[in-house]
């Protein structure tokens, strides 16, 4: 614990300078709250010495609400009024939702909503019960109000699902110090304790959802080299095959929800004990009557989850190519969740990395504890201040002329990040332009994203390609993006904050990136026509305007016939669409166009444009 110091008194006269900062884990299934005390990081427990608080919230009829362990147990009696795994709901809209929970679902813009006996919720609501039952706990555990929290996230979280987490966290009263991704905190409280550099691998297999990261450690400093994942894909869907094999065993065709949830139940507990023992037995009688009496052994519960196990592979395999690192470079292997205590998983992370993966700290507590590290930091009890870095998950940037997608911060860039680039206008006085802000690999921006769209106007009227648009990309700590645009000659301004009705699930990122390699080469032949495209009717519109301009004073009849013929062999070499043809009638155009160029060069009627190449907008 070296690296861990208590602050000293500084300016301030409040007697007691240790500020109660805490790190919440809010997980599908469990969520947990921990803080550093005395130097030393802390699960905090509840009144009973409970540590892990399932989130579950139960809403009642009269108004009434249980959070916990209380909800949980009324997953079977109450299924419709009991919210589970409400984590996969935060910002998603209707359609994007992967579950099929056993309370209703309303359609309603932005994020689903849930129907109960107490009134319409949203996921931001449900969450912030769990959220505000934490901060009491940790409130009374520490005996003072909590001057703010690091909430973790899935790696993988769009820019919806963590506005989602920190709405949720304001309603329960709680400063977000930062929302920081779950695998990150992970190897922060691991690289802490044992300080070690190299190339770490974490392993995060939870209820929900699966996140695999790369990070590097080197000097103290957490740089996440790439992320990927499944976010359909957790320890609940080992007990839905168990519980559709069980079903199977006691002749349910139809299960009703009331016993589907028993067997739910049931078959969660058989997988837990079956990461100690080699065979469980199971005898329980169901709602409806049925008696449940059989037994189970690892190898069948093994073999029945097999392909559940396989799953998880492929993103470590993607993972570890876009970071740009073998196997062979992997110092270590972190796991993180409960359900990576199943020795089936110890062994396939074993077997693909080659060594045993690490699993000194509890799986559980290991998100919660490095939070709790992150938080105590960030409310400036420790002196030595760390970095600490995030990556984005897809590409962000812009359309740009002809549908094209300019990416202006790339996938995988550390957090936070700014980056900005220069674009000008494509008409002559055009005064407004559109912003398209997109997320995704694609070259062409109808096979990306929209997040967002906003307009620049009042530009001054100036000829095509003098105005410089700076459009500015910000994405901060937490992964929310900003995105300004300013006309620097006139200082006209704009900018927007991306809110995203809803979010992108890891399935559909992953279709998106796989989608995008498939498609590289004729993205890239693609992208060429388009920029051909956009630059011959940029030339079209110039050589137009110089002719209305100079035409009569500086050419001939035989001159101006030439160019206009040379113009539609160029627009008819467009309508065919083909690269080549498309080059020759440039080329064609440019060749009499020349002496027409020169000439009005040497009357100084047209600024010639210096300086950097700037793409255009519509
Ligand atoms: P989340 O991050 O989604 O809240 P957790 O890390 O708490 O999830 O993991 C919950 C999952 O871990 C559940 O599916 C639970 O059944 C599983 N789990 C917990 N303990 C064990 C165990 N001993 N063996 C197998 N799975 C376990
Ligand atoms: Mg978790």
């Amino acid at each position: 614990m070296a690296l861990l110091q208590i602050a000293e008194p500084g300016q301030s006269t409040a007697p007691h300078q240790h500020r109660l900062a805490v790190g919440i884990d809010l997980g599908t299934t469990h969520s947990l709250v921990a803080t550093v005390r005395d130097g030393l990081p802390t699960v905090l427990a509840d009144a009973d010495g409970t540590r892990l608080l399932p989130s579950v919230v139960r809403y009642h009829a009269d108004g009434a609400i249980s959070v916990g362990a209380a909800a949980r147990a009324a997953l079977a009696d109450d299924p419709a009024n009991t919210i589970a795994s409400v984590k996969r709901l935060m910002g998603r809209g209707l359609r994007d939702v992967a579950i099929r929970p056993s309370y209703r679902l309303l359609d309603a813009p932005g994020m689903v909503q849930i129907a109960t006996a107490g009134g319409v919720k949203s996921p931001v609501e449900v969450s912030a019960h769990i959220l505000r039952s934490l901060r009491q706990r940790a409130e009374a555990a520490l005996g003072g109000e909590l001057v703010g929290a690091v909430i973790t996230v899935p790696a993988y979280f769009d820019e919806a699902q963590r506005q989602a987490t920190k709405d949720a966290a304001r309603l329960a009263g709680i400063e977000v110090l930062r929302l920081l991704a779950e695998p990150t905190a992970a190897a922060l409280a691991y690289g802490l304790d044992q300080a070690a550099e190299g190339v770490y691998a974490v392993y995060d297999l939870g209820g929900g959802t699966f996140d695999i990261s790369v990070l590097r450690l080197t000097g103290g400093v957490f740089e996440v080299l790439a992320v990927n994942g499944d976010a359909a894909l957790g320890g609940d869907d080992f007990d839905h095959v168990l519980a559709d094999w069980m079903a199977a065993r006691a002749l349910l065709d139809a299960p009703t929800s009331c016993q589907r949830q028993t067997l739910l139940g049931l078959a969660r507990a058989a997988k837990e004990a079956l990461s100690e023992r080699a065979e469980v037995a199971v005898i329980h009688s169901l709602p409806g009557g049925q008696v449940l009496d059989l037994t189970l052994s690892r190898s069948q519960f093994e073999a029945l989850t097999a392909d559940l196990v396989a799953r998880t592979l492929p993103p470590v395999r993607r993972a570890l190519r876009d970071s740009g690192v073998t196997v062979d470079e992997v110092t270590g292997v972190v796991l993180v969740g409960g359900a990576t205590r199943m020795p089936a998983i110890r062994a396939a992370v074993g077997q693909f990395f080659g060594r045993p993966p690490l699993t000194d700290l509890d799986p559980d507590a290991v998100v919660a504890i490095g939070a709790a590290l992150q938080a105590d930091a960030l409310a400036g009890n420790r002196s030595d201040d760390w970095l600490l870095l995030d990556v984005i998950p897809l590409s962000l940037g812009i359309e740009t002329l002809g549908g094209l997608t300019e990416k202006i911060v790339p996938r995988n860039s550390t957090l936070p990040v700014a980056r900005a680039q220069d674009f000008t206008t494509f008409k002559d006085g055009q005064t407004a332009i559109a912003i398209q802000v997109l997320q995704g690999e694609r070259e062409r921006a109808d096979q990306c994203r929209a997040l967002a769209r906003f307009e620049l106007r009042g530009i001054p009227p100036m000829p095509a390609g003098l105005a410089r648009v700076r459009v500015t990309f910000q994405v901060d700590a937490d992964g929310l993006l900003r995105v300004a645009a300013l006309e620097q000659t006139s200082g006209v301004a704009a900018e927007v904050s991306v809110k995203p009705a809803y979010g992108l699930d890891e399935p559909t990122i992953a279709a998106m990136l796989a989608d995008a390699r498939a498609h590289l080469l004729d993205d890239a032949d693609e992208r060429r026509l388009r920029e051909l495209t956009v630059e011959s009717e940029r030339i079209m519109l110039a050589t137009a305007s110089a002719l209305e301009a100079d035409g009569e004073r500086l050419l001939n009849a035989v001159e101006r016939g030439a160019i206009l013929s040379a113009m539609d062999a160029l627009r008819t070499a467009l309508g065919e669409g083909r690269i080549e043809p498309i080059r020759v009638a440039m080329d064609g155009l440019d060749a009499v166009t020349a002496e027409f160029a020169a000439r009005r060069m040497d009357v100084a009627v047209h600024t010639a444009l210096t300086g950097q190449h700037l793409a255009a907008l519509p």
